[in-house]
């Protein structure tokens, strides 16, 4: 069964805790591939930052050259006005029907996922990935996803195979604690190492994240 993980971020810039979830999903989902999806206007977060979007793009293109497996789309980038995840998920099922869709998260990001645009039909219609982050753990996720990933946690291990959604799995790889807010609010002092070197190499160069 060939297996998709599609990584949403705003990658403002992107870190080393990003290649890290990224590869560890990859090696325990054995994803084929793990498509970064640099966020556009993403309607649940606000970009805090002056970089463009053609510099956060470039600095994803230097994180996708370390690992094969990973490449990156820009179809939320060239989409006007909001972008939700639900219509992300729903063009790569077009795109790619036989296989099994795995969306990426960290677990900030699953507590937050009520709030987003049409979330019940993005979990049937996808699987999603979760890596630790921060303190948060299975028991604070909201309660209206409660049923929902015990479901989908049963249904991975149960139905492994299939290009449906409706799985959930929890990384267990260790959590870095790493943020793209910290690392623009103190570059480069003490944060230069939290990115790949070319990352810090681009952001040296376009003179990023200088107070
Ligand atoms: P910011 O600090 O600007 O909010 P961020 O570091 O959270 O940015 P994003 O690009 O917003 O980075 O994150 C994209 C995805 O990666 C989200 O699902 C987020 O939860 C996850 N993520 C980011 N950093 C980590 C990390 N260190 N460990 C686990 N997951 C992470």
């Amino acid at each position: 069964m060939k297996r998709i993980g599609l990584f949403g971020g705003t990658f403002d810039p992107p870190h080393n805790g990003h290649m890290h979830i990224a590869r560890a999903f990859a090696d325990e989902l054995q994803l084929e591939s793990v498509i970064f999806i640099p966020a556009g206007e993403p309607y649940h977060k606000q970009i805090k930052s002056n970089t463009t979007n053609t510099q956060r793009q470039d600095m994803v293109e230097r994180i996708i050259a370390i690992d094969k497996r990973f490449s990156m789309s820009d179809c939320d980038l060239l989409r006007k006005g909001p972008t939700y995840t639900f219509d992300t998920v729903s063009r790569f099922r077009q795109v790619f029907p036989q296989a099994q869709i795995w969306w990426l998260v960290g677990m900030d990001s699953l507590l937050q996922l009520p709030a987003w645009y049409r979330y019940q039909s993005l979990l049937e219609c996808t699987n999603l990935a979760i890596a630790a982050r921060g303190n948060a753990t299975i028991a604070s996720v909201p309660a209206q996803l409660q049923l929902w990933l015990a479901d989908a946690l049963n249904k991975f291990k149960s139905q492994p195979d299939g290009n449906d959604g409706g799985r959930a799995f929890i990384l267990k790889a260790d959590y870095l604690p790493i943020s793209s807010t910290c690392i623009r609010s103190h570059w480069p002092d003490g944060v230069r190492h939290d990115v790949p070197m070319a990352v810090a190499e681009y952001n040296d160069q376009q003179g990023l994240y200088q107070a």
